[in-house]
Formats: C-alpha cells, sequence, structure tokens
C-alpha cells in the first residue's frame, strides 16, 4: 500500500515512538529496551484439508513484558509478516498503558485468506494454530491473552478458548485465556462493539473541548459533521453506525475493496451493511450512492472527519497532500505512515492517534478478563439493590407531592430511566466511556501544556512510555 522509500509498518512505529523519546529525558538504555520488540515466535503447521496437507505460518510476537499478562489481537490476513505482528505488538504495549489497562503488549498473526475456506476448516486451522501457541505459554491466562483483530472475531476466540480448556482442564481460569468471545461462552456483553464505540466516546470527548475542534478549523459537536469511513468491519461498521444514528454525522462515504459507494446525503449505514451481507461482503452495486471504483480516492474527498478503519499504510506519502479531512481519527491500527503523518501535521491535519482511538478494544477486554477471573458477571451483585434505592426515593418523592398537595409529577420516562438499574452492557459502556475520557485528558494535558508538543501523536507517546518506563523503574531495572 506505501509507495516506495517509505520505511516500514515496524519503523514507522520506531520513527514515532522517536520523536516523542527525543523530548524525554528517559535514563540511558531504558528508552532501547522499551522501543525494542522482546520476541517473535514464528510457527509452521500442516492441517489436513481437502485431500491434503495445508501448511500455514503463524506468529506471536510479544513487545513488552513490563506488565503480565501480555495483550493483543490475533489477525487472519495474506498480508501477515513479522514486521507488522512486531508493529502491533508495540502499539499495544502503548495503547494499553494509555488508557490504564494492566497488560504489556503482543500481537498475532496468521497468513491466511479466511474467505478461502469454510467453518469447518477454520475450525480446524484456528485450534491447531492455537494448540501450538496454548503449548508454549503464547496463550495463557496469565502470561498472554489474544483478541479479536482483522479476520477473526468471536468465533475464533471460542474455538481458542474451548482448545485452551481442552488443554488444562484444572485451570479455573481457563476462559480468562482469550477475550471477545461470544456472551454465551464467557464472553462480556458490548465487546463486539467496543472499539467502533470507544471511537464515537473519543470523538464526542475532543468535541467537549471547542479550542481542540477549533485547531481542525472546527466547531460545534458531531451532529452535521460529514464523515468518509474507511473500511465497514467490525471497527468500522461499529463506529459509523453510532455516530450517524445517535450524535447525526452524515457519512458520505464508504470505501470497501471494491471500491467506494459516495452519497452526499448521507448514507444508512446498517442497511449498506445488511447489503453487504447478503453480497459476498461486497458494496459496488450498493443501489443508495454512486460507486466509485478507485475507492482509495474517497480518502482524498473534502469532508470533516476521515476514519479510516480498514488497515496500516492506507495514507502514505503518495496521497498525504490530498487528503482535504481537518480531522483524522485513526480507527485502524497505522493507517497512517511516519512520512504522511508529518505532511498532513505540516497542513494543519489534527490526528487522533490509533493507540487512543481504537483502545476501546483492548479496554473491554480487559474488563472481560476481570469478570472471567472474578466469575461473576458485572452488576450481578448490585443492579437490584440500586433499583431498590431509586424506587424508594421516587416513592418518598410522591408520597410528599400528594401530602403536601404539590401536583407534582415525575414523567414517566424520567421515572423508568431512573428505576432502571444497570446491567453488564450499561456498566461496559459506562466504564469505557470513563475511561476514553481520562485517557483524552492524559494526551490533551501534554499537548497543551508543552509548548514542544504539537500533536496528540507525540502526547499520547508521551503518556504511555513515561507509565512504561516507571513501572520499568520500579522494578530496579
Ligand atoms: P475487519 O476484518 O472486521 O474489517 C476490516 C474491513 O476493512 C473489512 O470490511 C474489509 O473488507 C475492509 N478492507 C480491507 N482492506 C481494505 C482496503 N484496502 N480498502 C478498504 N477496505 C478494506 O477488521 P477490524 O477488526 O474492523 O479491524 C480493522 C482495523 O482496526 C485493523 O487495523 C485492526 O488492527 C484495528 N483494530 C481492531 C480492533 C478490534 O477490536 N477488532 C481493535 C483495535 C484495532
Amino acid at each position: 500500500m506505501s509507495v516506495s522509500g517509505e520505511p516500514s509498518f515496524r519503523e514507522s512505529v520506531d520513527l514515532m515512538f522517536k520523536r516523542a523519546t527525543a523530548l524525554m529525558d528517559l535514563g540511558p538504555g531504558l528508552e532501547e529496551k522499551i522501543r525494542v520488540c522482546n520476541s517473535t515466535y514464528t510457527v509452521r503447521f500442516g492441517v489436513r484439508l481437502r485431500g491434503k496437507i495445508e501448511t500455514f505460518v503463524g506468529y506471536r510476537s510479544v513487545h513488552s513484558e513490563h506488565m503480565e499478562p501480555v495483550k493483543g489481537g490475533i489477525r487472519y490476513s495474506l498480508g501477515v509478516n513479522q514486521d507488522e505482528v512486531e508493529a502491533l505488538a508495540a502499539l499495544m504495549t502503548y495503547k494499553c498503558a494509555l488508557v490504564e489497562t494492566p497488560f504489556g503488549g503482543s500481537k498475532g498473526g496468521l497468513c491466511i485468506d479466511p474467505r478461502k475456506w469454510d467453518e469447518h476448516e477454520l475450525e480446524q486451522i484456528t485450534r491447531r494454530f492455537a494448540y501450538e501457541l496454548i503449548k508454549r505459554d503464547l496463550i495463557n491466562p496469565a502470561q498472554n491473552v489474544p483478541a479479536p483483530d482483522m479476520g477473526t472475531g468471536e468465533r475464533e476466540m471460542a474455538w481458542i478458548a474451548d482448545q485452551y480448556a481442552r488443554m488444562n482442564t484444572t485451570d479455573i481460569n481457563a476462559k480468562a485465556c482469550v477475550t471477545g468471545k461470544p456472551p454465551h461462552a464467557g464472553g462480556i456483553q458490548g465487546r463486539v462493539e467496543a472499539t467502533g464505540r470507544g471511537v464515537q466516546y473519543a470523538l464526542r470527548e475532543f468535541f467537549r473541548y471547542p479550542e481542540d475542534a477549533a485547531k481542525a478549523g472546527l466547531s460545534g459537536d458531531l451532529d452535521g459533521k460529514r464523515v468518509v469511513v474507511q473500511g465497514l468491519g467490525n471497527v468500522g461498521y461499529h463506529a459509523a453506525k453510532f455516530i450517524s444514528e445517535e450524535d447525526g454525522a452524515k457519512i458520505i462515504a464508504v470505501i470497501e475493496r471494491d471500491g467506494a459507494i459516495v452519497n452526499d446525503a448521507g448514507l444508512d449505514i446498517e442497511d449498506l451493511r445488511q447489503w453487504m451481507n447478503r453480497h459476498d461482503g461486497l458494496i459496488a452495486a450498493y443501489p443508495h450512492g454512486t460507486h466509485l471504483a478507485d475507492g482509495a480516492a474517497a480518502l482524498e474527498l473534502a469532508c470533516d472527519i476521515l476514519i479510516p478503519a480498514a488497515m496500516e499504510g492506507v495514507i502514505h506519502l503518495g496521497n498525504a497532500a490530498n487528503i482535504k479531512a481537518p480531522l483524522i481519527i485513526e480507527a485502524a491500527n497505522g493507517p497512517i505512515t511516519f512520512g504522511a503523518d508529518e505532511i498532513l501535521r505540516k497542513k494543519g491535519c489534527v490526528i487522533i492517534p490509533d493507540m487512543y482511538a481504537n483502545a476501546g478494544g483492548v479496554t473491554v477486554s480487559y474488563f472481560e478478563w476481570v469478570k472471567n477471573l472474578s466469575h461473576i458477571r458485572f452488576g450481578r451483585m448490585q443492579r437490584r439493590a440500586e433499583e431498590g434505592r431509586s424506587r424508594l426515593l421516587v416513592e418518598e418523592l410522591e408520597r410528599l407531592s400528594s401530602a403536601q398537595n404539590l401536583g407534582w409529577q415525575l414523567t414517566p420516562d424520567f421515572k423508568k430511566k431512573f428505576l432502571q438499574g444497570s446491567d453488564e452492557l450499561a456498566l461496559v459502556r459506562s466504564g469505557l466511556d470513563d475511561t476514553m475520557r481520562t485517557a483524552y485528558q492524559a494526551m490533551r494535558e501534554i499537548w497543551h501544556g508543552r509548548a514542544d508538543v504539537n500533536d496528540l501523536r507525540v502526547a499520547a507517546y508521551i503518556v504511555s512510555i513515561s507509565r512504561v518506563a516507571k513501572t520499568y523503574q520500579s522494578k530496579g531495572l
């Protein structure tokens, strides 16, 4: 995707890291210790499929074990390679530190086109891959906990959890070996939507500060903002759906593998996604918009917000100068190369960086891991007690009103909402919202508070690296 002369994805992450550490005073050697990837395990395994043995190549990379378990998704894509997995593992370290989830960074990948195999075959492949990682403790509730990423989802995570349980029959915490499982298999409500939901919360928080929005030449909130989204997969679909249905944003273009669909009046994201589900994931023939065969060209459309939510390296030296969006939120990991980042910053574009923007996934994964370790669903103990206390208050208000002939009436809508105790989904969303707000505030404190910091990415790195450095220092390293 990147034009020649650009650093690789991992080098790009390293360069961004170094841009931040140049402004920090880390002790000698510590910068190098934090930056390098601790280990990458490559596995080649065979699975008998369709009458012959197919060999697959997979990776699990551990970037930093300053906290354990280490955490990071497993990606299924033909583009998976060691450089990519190591870049993504590094981003996980910084992401976890930024949103204060107590994990080190890791990432995994399998070189595979998941669409080439049927469900049963994918299960065989996934179980075999998991077996190879489990027996080396590269999947383990206390040491290394994967999650979904591009090309994987709840189904694959459920297979991995089951494989671990079969190989560790007496591990009472077996379910915590992987997150992103379906709720019936030990998952948590709100995990599937979490990364997209986090993008929504990040944007809401950004627009809460008029001076931040003004840096991108924007004002107001998300209502009426014109948005271009690349990738209508897990992250892009949820982000686009929530900001259009709940915040009034207008999605004027969606870019997918087979081109872009453009509609200036705004696309109905749910309708488009249903169409994709019925048409092998294709959007080209979608009737409610104009199809552009060159999807990447739609990244250059005039809009208020650009949400790259597909893959890395899509905004590069070859197209950065043509990008018109004044605000880009990196829902995908690494969508902007190091060189492109520089061009965009010089143009005054505000970039909400990946390590923050898509941290909703790992945040809710953390909640799921805690739920698995505590063996109880969130809200089970307190929900009805909370409702009981609210009911007491409502009844007392109504009693006082009638005793004093005040004629006060609580509106039925208020009563319904007030009397409803928080279930698991409400608690997950509340925890995610709090996390996204707190992390944004930590970044913006550096962004606004230091004369030598002019962008959110460097601010995010400074917050994260300082936290990782403190952990190392307290370990006596
Ligand atoms: P996904 O596989 O569910 O969706 C990716 C979408 O992008 C698909 O619809 C695919 O067709 C589309 N796509 C692929 N190549 C494209 C291209 N060249 N142009 C346009 N569209 C293209 O993956 P996902 O889980 O949504 O992940 C997307 C990005 O978000 C990745 O960078 C991933 O690392 C990152 N991410 C995902 C999560 C998560 O919880 N799933 C968490 C954090 C970060």
